[in-house]
């Protein structure tokens, strides 16, 4: 049996998307206990870091009921900052706990490229060893951003998929504190199936692979994100230049950690990446 690698891309109770319902409390223990149960070596517990304080919802029946505790009267989510020493103390607690297993400190930062400089004594301090970056919204109307997912239901699903590819090179221009960029199929996760049909990459393959180059030649890695395994993205990835990969089961719970981690790394490897010495070492060709 071939061991796993790192799960880099996990939210505990210090997410605002999970702790918002209380039975998170003590998911950060039960997810290293469960990686210890199935011999996980490595976790990067990625919480959300999101600075934007105007994200429009509108459609509130679009986001899961936790970010629904956080709409406000005009369908505008506000979201809680994140506690850093809260946190910080619980990955302690943990370490302590679980001496067997690498744990890694991390956040998943929401549209780095207009948030840089609100976040740079976060970033700078030394206590956060991976910085993820993902783009979630896009802008929408005068002065509001969304997900996807709402603006699905406004917008011909072309131009929405479209203006979040055309987003990526802007990101990886716009922004010096991210090394990773997840989830590269964000958009698809809404897809709106029952309008525009099953989702082919095929028609977006330019989009895809120009966000690729931006992000191969600013020299970060890609994430493999768990959820759904799509061979096109470490093909198109290693033949646009990417040169190293992290996985990412992007789990709010124990349930989920290291979801497909088997298949993804056997996708990933067949394309010609390789582990490094650590779990947690970037993936590279
Ligand atoms: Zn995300
Ligand atoms: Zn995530």
């Amino acid at each position: 049996m071939t061991s796993l690698t790192a799960d880099a891309h996990v939210h505990s109770e210090w997410s605002w998307d999970a702790g918002s319902d209380p039975a998170s409390v003590g998911t950060m223990d039960r997810i290293c206990a469960r990686a210890v149960r199935i011999g996980l070596p490595g976790i990067v517990f990625t919480e959300h870091l999101d600075l934007d304080d105007a994200w429009a919802v509108e459609v509130p029946s679009d986001i899961g009921t936790t970010a629904q505790a956080y709409v406000d009267e005009r369908g505008r989510v506000r979201l809680p900052a994140f506690d850093v020493d809260g946190y910080l103390e619980a990955v302690d607690r943990c370490r302590h706990a679980y001496p067997e297993m690498r744990i890694l400190t991390g956040v998943e930062f929401g549209q780095p490229h207009l948030w840089d400089a609100q976040a740079a004594a976060l970033l700078g301090s030394g206590a956060i060893d991976r910085v993820n970056g993902s783009l979630h919204m896009l802008p929408f109307g005068d002065a509001l951003r969304t997900e996807p997912t709402t603006l699905y239901h406004r917008t011909p699903a072309d131009d929405v998929m479209w203006a979040y590819l055309d987003e990526i090179p802007r990101m990886a221009a716009g922004s010096d504190s991210f090394e990773v960029f997840t989830h590269i199929d964000f958009a698809v996760r809404s897809w709106p199936t029952w309008d525009a049909g099953p989702f082919d990459a095929r028609r977006f393959e330019e989009g895809f692979r120009g966000a690729m180059r931006a992000l191969a030649g600013s020299g970060r890695a890609l994430e493999m994100n768990t959820r759904r395994l799509w061979p096109w993205i470490p093909q198109w990835w290693a033949e646009e230049g990417g040169r190293s990969v992290t996985f990412g089961s992007d789990a709010h719970d124990a349930e989920t950690l290291a979801a497909n981690f088997p298949e993804a790394m056997a996708m990933v490897e067949s394309f010609g990446f390789r582990p490094g010495r650590r779990p947690e070492d970037f993936w590279t060709r």
